[in-house]
């Protein structure tokens, strides 16, 4: 019963008086499926209920078969709870009172202008910035409503008599498009070399670029919503160079290429994935990489021992042009330093990445805001949105409850911020870790310009109840009621909100790190929400993590902490552990006095700090370049997919995983196969969620946090809680990491949830 689902899409783009609603309506009807389609000022929404199978069909012949005249600009599924239709309708548009006006996010290139890019006998011919009425970029042009062209960043440029007679004629596909130009009116590309010296102007700098890319050169490239690095993804040179000056050792890097046909030679690509990356929001989308990496055209730099691939595909002119005269990938990633916000200014760039690039391609069209690109994944055939940014936002997810508006600010790392606005979560883009002073300027900017553009001032804000976030401390200090919420709880109800969940769930929130009740570390929390009350049921048994912050870049520092908590003083005897060899005599004997003393050294319930731990232990990481590394690898590692075996665990007041350390040290010394021990520590984490779920008896469990990115947990939890009758939970629109935290806020705030710790 539990396979009879809700399919919810909202769609933007050109659906009316194409025949859109009647073939939605033949379609559904085919399919037997209930529910309803309805056109409105904020889009087209369309609900319908059966089989998730049948919805799934569904999904991909709205996109494949859909009029010719049809166009989405937007196109965002979630699957939710079925409320019970009984037959399929067309339903009035109930438009009334004041409606929040909707802004575009960048829309992926168009056919048609993709084709008069490309065609030498159109005047667009090899014209970065061709757009029209259905595609180009919106949300990182505008400056104010309403969407006009004055209001733009293409205010700068005044159209020719040609490009204004397209926009006058409501005949033409650029009827009112407010971005229109062409090479005679609009913005011009020129190419920089790292000092800001023009090396040339207008085309030429898309052949000499070319060049630099075949000769290993190190490329910036302002597009649509920031600057891009590229460099040849076959050149492991140019790719070692990149990483080196950009400060990104190891982190894998996306890869644009010039087709969808040359992504499958590199990666397997189902029907889902391949809607995604030819849709209009045009994101990163991860891949599993084919197996046979020894005819790969990407170098194994580009993302190092990873099965999987970042993969986009061009979506702006300027990116069609350059990607149609090369014959190898390239590796695109940010435009920024690591941990810093992605360069939206050519000027800027110079002074930020004249350390790195080698050649600016740049232009004269201002942009208004940063826009990163978007990652999603397939996970179960739905949409796994990591980084939720260009072609999303800033389109809202709507919420079952209206409230007055409210901000809320998010959480440290990766950080987003919303806005809710009558039952519209307006969710930004990714901002970043609030480390820099760049970052915190990004975030005071995304403020706001989202005040501005929704026209709304919030009667309050929300929080995260870590007392030394920048995010909490700016709420503090504005003039308006603030609510502090916790992190975990913010995880869940993110994944509740977008889920449309109210009423009793188990939570199972798993991370990295959050501020606990208790002022220690938490990241391993079971909780169970009711209509207006959460509460922290269950959580993981603790242990110290010596060195404090300096345990998220070594995994070591977790392993000690868990092995002293198992094994007490007799681990400094093991020396037969990866861990422990991975320190001097005189360094642990320093840490085991941090260790008894408690001196810099907090308690940990984080199940992100557990995983690093088993990474250590098991000898695939001591210390990491990036947060997650460690769980990563582990990750790639459970390649036993039949593997049924878990370590053993204890559940009393805590979730007691030192049974499981004892038994995994034991695997690990008599030489076991690291698959094995990788499949078997991830079933342990899966058993855990039933053993909980099966005594909580709660029929709907919510998966959250950012261990819920890993997608071998993921998926056996969902498949192992369904077998056993209960209905998991997970995200879809919003990330499971801390991006997601700003939307749990608002959740929390507007169903008015108080904590009875
Ligand atoms: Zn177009
Ligand atoms: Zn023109
Ligand atoms: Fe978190």
């Amino acid at each position: 019963m539990y396979s009879f689902q809700r399919l919810r899409i909202a769609i933007q783009g050109v659906v009316q008086g194409v025949g859109f609603r009647p073939f939605i309506f033949k379609l559904a009807t085919e399919l037997k499926l209930a529910g309803w389609v309805l056109n409105s000022s904020q889009g087209v929404f369309i609900e319908v209920e059966g089989e998730k199978d049948t919805l799934k069909r569904f999904l991909l012949r709205v996109q494949s078969e859909k009029p010719a005249h049809s166009y989405f600009q937007s196109f965002e599924a979630s699957y939710l709870d079925k409320v019970g239709y009984s037959d399929f309708e067309i339903r009035k548009s109930q438009d009334s009172g004041e409606k929040t006006v909707l802004v575009l996010p960048d829309i992926a290139t168009c056919p048609e202008c993709l084709a008069e890019t490309l065609d030498p006998h159109n005047r667009r011919f090899n014209y970065p910035f061709t757009n029209c009425t259905l595609c180009g970029p919106r949300y990182s042009i505008i400056e104010s409503l309403p969407y006009d062209r004055p209001n733009t960043s293409m205010k700068h440029f005044e159209m020719c008599p040609t490009c204004l007679s397209e926009y006058q004629n409501p005949l033409d596909r650029r009827f009112h498009a407010q971005p229109n130009c062409c090479p005679a009116c609009g913005p011009v590309v020129s190419l920089w070399d790292s000092n800001g010296k023009e090396l040339a102007t207008g085309v030429s700098s898309f052949d000499r670029v070319t060049e630099g890319l075949k000769t290993g050169k190190i490329v910036a490239l302002k597009g649509i919503g920031g600057f891009h690095l590229m460099a040849n993804a076959s050149d492991k040179e140019a790719i070692e160079k990149l990483r080196f000056r950009k400060r990104r050792s190891e982190k894998p890097l996306a890869v644009m290429m010039s087709s969808i046909d040359q992504v499958r030679q590199e990666c397997a690509v189902d029907d889902f994935e391949a809607r995604l990356l030819l849709s209009s929001e045009s994101p990163i989308v991860l891949l599993d990489r084919n197996t046979q990496f020894q005819n790969s055209a990407i170098d194994s730099s580009v993302a190092p021992d990873n099965p999987t691939l970042g993969v986009l595909l061009p979506y702006s002119p300027l990116h069609h042009i350059l990607m149609s005269r090369l014959d190898f990938p390239v590796v695109a990633t940010s435009g920024n330093l690591s941990n810093e916000p992605i360069c939206i200014d050519e000027n800027e760039a110079i002074n930020r990445l004249k350390g790195i690039a080698d050649l600016f391609l740049v232009h004269n069209r201002p942009i208004v805001r940063s826009v990163d690109d978007s990652v999603v994944r397939i996970v179960k055939e739905r949409e796994l949105v990591y980084r939720r940014s260009r072609g999303y936002v800033p389109l809202p997810i709507q919420l079952k409850k209206s409230t007055p508006p409210a901000l809320a600010v998010g959480a440290h790392q990766k950080n987003s911020v919303g806005f809710q606005i009558g039952q519209n979560a307006f969710i930004s883009q990714h901002i970043g870790d609030l480390e820099t002073e760049e970052s915190y300027s990004a975030f005071l900017e995304t403020i706001s310009s989202f005040e501005k553009l929704f026209d709304v001032s919030p009667d309050c804000v929300i929080c995260d109840e870590h007392p030394e976030y920048l995010s909490t401390k700016f709420a503090e200090e504005l003039n308006i009621p603030s609510i502090k919420v916790q992190h975990h709880y913010a995880h869940v109800a993110s994944c509740m909100a977008e889920n449309q969940l109210e009423g009793n769930v188990l939570g199972i929130s798993w991370d990295g790190t959050g501020f606990g009740k208790d002022e220690t570390i938490w990241g391993g929390e079971f909780l169970h929400f009711n209509l207006d009350q959460v509460a922290r049921i269950l959580k993981f048994h603790s242990f110290c993590l010596p060195g404090a912050t300096q345990a998220i870049k070594e995994p070591r520092r977790s392993a000690l902490g868990v092995l002293y908590e198992t094994f007490g003083d007799e681990i400094f005897e093991m020396d037969q552990l990866k861990t422990i060899q991975a320190y001097t005599k005189s360094e642990l004997k320093l840490i085991r006095q941090m260790m008894k003393s408690g001196f810099n050294s907090p308690k940990t319930t984080s199940v992100g700090r557990l995983f690093d731990a088993v990474a250590s232990i098991t000898g695939i990481r001591q210390s990491v370049s990036f947060e997650g590394q460690g769980a990563m690898e582990l990750e790639f590692q459970t390649n036993d997919l039949s593997g049924k075996d878990f370590y053993p665990f204890e559940i009393g007041e805590v979730i007691d995983w030192r049974p499981m350390i004892r038994e995994l040290v034991n695997d690990v010394c008599r030489g076991e196969n690291l698959h094995k021990i990788a499949t078997k520590f991830h079933n342990f984490l899966v058993e855990v969620i039933l053993e909980v779920a099966e005594r909580v008896q709660e029929p709907r469990v919510v998966l959250s946090g950012g261990c819920f990115q890993n997608k071998f947990l993921l998926e056996r939890s969902i498949d192992r809680l369904t077998e056993k009758k209960f209905v998991p939970y997970w995200h879809q629109r919003v990330p499971p990491n801390d991006g997601g935290i700003c939307l749990g806020q608002l959740y929390l705030k507007a169903n008015n949830i108080k904590d009875e710790y």
